[in-house]
């Protein structure tokens, strides 16, 4: 439609070396801590993580690197890391996260598929990068590491410090449309091919705006984050562009994930607030509770890539006095696309009600549109007890993906099937009851393995669980509850029973329960139940406890 009468605001393009700009600018002390693989601790303040990323942007360009091209990382949270991402995609290039948890095969098939020139990788991937090397496209390799302590490798591979030193602190950056290419992200592809998000500069900036509502992340200067979710893990959840935008003070934790690393870095630092999928979680509660700690500075956590189990917002909340939100998202969606939380209408009811809702994956921000339809793709009602797929519509929900892989992903309305199937309740909070690829189906009807693994976490000696559909003659499927105890742990099957009993259907109860030493996790920390679905076919998931 022609425009009848333009406005006259400045035409401001959405690039995100903004962002860096801004912090550097305003929030130039501001610093970004990391604990490097050597354990040792780092500090660098905006000011000169932006002079730095600026030299990644003067070497990328000597080595030929021009707007459009690919540039790779497989790093942990880091200082170096974020300089990459900056120093990328200021110049237009685009930044290609890999996960470094994915097969090597996939890492080949993906770096191909993006065609990635740099790569940019942490001194402990060298390994297996050499052993996958004649088959990437990389024509330059730089390691993140200082120069004392370069690994020996045969990648022709360039120190990063030498790789900047000395390098122009004034590169130019922006100049380019707002809706270029940014950065890119592959889903792990549970099922074939992994596909590759491209996101762009302007829904990469809208998303931060977004994500830093007071009922989103609610991200200030006055906060130090601690992402511990990953950078190659859908951008960090956002919040390498969240916290230069706000000027908060980042926390890195490099590659130790486990409790005792996590507990020490947020008390140490300070830390006000952080996110993770829910696996991290159990493991720092479990140590606070071993050694009868607690995280006094700690305000905030976000939880999600998972369901929030019950007992891990009860045992932060009740038990350590620290708020839990529960995000629902996906790589395609920027990757936010709820916030659990109270609407006002529930701000007195009590608390079993309130914990209830705070399960549920939550409300949508301004900028994504969510529905849920039945097979025929009519939509169904918002009354919490409709069951359909999830689709999704926004300024940061992907429209397509690289290569046009996957065909027309968006539907004659434009929106994106998550492959979620949700419910959406009279509060607007949307549930999830499962992902469709692993809906039970039994008897026609679904399952949610949700409330029932949620349900089980709630025993202290369940260390974690999983429900899957197994093929049945009657009711086609059943499910089968896999449960990994603690150590030293034995739960009972009744205990287990009781517990399920009056919070799901009578018939949802698992047919049968198999404990397994290690429930295996995907690429993103995730419960793989791929994994599970096929060890059980093979017969490995037998041997019910009592
Ligand atoms: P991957 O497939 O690699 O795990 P994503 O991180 O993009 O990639 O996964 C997105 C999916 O994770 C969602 O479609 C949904 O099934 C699941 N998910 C994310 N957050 C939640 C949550 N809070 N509760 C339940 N499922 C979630």
């Amino acid at each position: 439609m022609e425009i009848e009468m333009q406005g006259l605001m400045q035409h401001w393009p959405l690039t995100v070396d903004k962002i860096l700009d801004h912090a550097a600018r305003v929030h130039g002390d501001a610093e970004v801590v990391t604990r490097r693989l050597g354990g040792d601790i780092h500090r660098i303040s905006y000011a000169a993580l932006h002079d730095r990323a600026k030299q990644v942007s003067a070497a990328l360009m000597a080595q030929g690197i021009r707007p459009g091209d690919r540039v790779a990382t497989l790093a942990w949270n880091g200082e170096r890391h974020m300089e990459c991402w900056y120093g990328t995609m200021g110049i237009g290039a685009v930044l290609h996260t890999i996960n470094p948890r994915l097969h090597a095969d996939q890492i080949v098939w993906i770096a191909n598929h993006a065609a990635d020139r740099v790569l940019v990788l942490d001194a402990c991937f060298v390994p297996l990068i050499e052993s996958i090397r004649d088959r990437l496209p990389i024509e330059h390799y730089v390691i993140i590491a200082d120069r004392d302590a370069m690994p020996a490798n045969d990648l022709g591979a360039l120190c990063y410090e030498d790789w900047i030193a000395g390098r122009d602190t004034g590169t130019p950056w922006g100049g380019f449309d707002e809706n270029a290419a940014c950065g890119l992200c592959y889903t792990s592809g549970t099922t074939g091919n992994p596909k590759g998000v491209l996101y762009s500069h302007r829904s990469n900036v809208l998303h931060a705006m977004m994500a830093l509502g007071r009922d989103v992340l609610n991200i200030g200067r006055n906060d130090v984050v601690m992402p511990v979710v990953p950078m190659f893990h859908a951008n960090a959840w956002g919040m390498a562009f969240v916290c230069p935008a706000a000027g908060a003070r980042m926390v890195m934790p490099g590659a130790q994930l486990d409790g005792a690393s996590i507990y020490e870095l947020l008390d140490s630092e300070r830390v006000t607030m952080t996110a993770a999928v829910p696996t991290v979680w159990i493991g720092l509660l479990h140590h606070l509770r071993e050694h009868g700690l607690c995280l006094p500075w700690l305000k905030r956590v976000v939880i999600g890539g998972a369901a929030l189990p019950e007992a891990i917002l009860r045992a932060f909340e009740d038990d350590y006095g620290i708020e839990v939100i529960h995000g629902w998202g996906m790589t395609e969606l920027s990757p936010m696309g709820t916030l659990g939380g109270l609407m006002p209408a529930l701000a007195d009811a009590d608390r079993d009600i309130q914990v209830r809702q705070k399960l549920k994956q939550g409300i949508p921000p301004f900028g994504v549109e969510l529905k849920i339809v039945d097979e025929d793709g009519e939509e169904l009602p918002a009354d919490g007890n409709s069951p359909g797929r999830l689709k999704a519509r926004g300024f940061a929900v992907a429209g397509g993906y690289l290569d046009g892989d996957g065909g027309d992903v968006l539907d004659a309305d434009g929106w994106f099937d998550t492959g979620d199937v949700a419910t959406i309740d009279n509060h607007g909070a949307m549930q999830i009851t499962d992902r469709a690829k692993d809906v039970i189906k039994s008897g026609g009807e679904w399952i949610s393995s949700i409330d029932i693994e949620n349900a089980v976490l709630s025993h202290a000696g369940v260390a974690n669980a999983a429900a899957i559909g197994v093929p049945h003659p009657k009711w086609d499927e059943r499910p089968l509850l896999i449960v990994q105890a603690e150590p030293g742990a034995r739960p009972a099957d009744h205990e287990l029973r009781d517990l399920l009993e009056g919070r799901i259907a009578r018939w949802w109860m698992p047919d049968e329960i198999v404990f397994i030493d290690a429930i295996p996790l995907g690429p993103t920390g995730k419960v793989n139940k791929l994994k599970l679905r096929e060890l059980h076919r093979e017969g490995k998931l037998r041997a019910p406890l009592n």
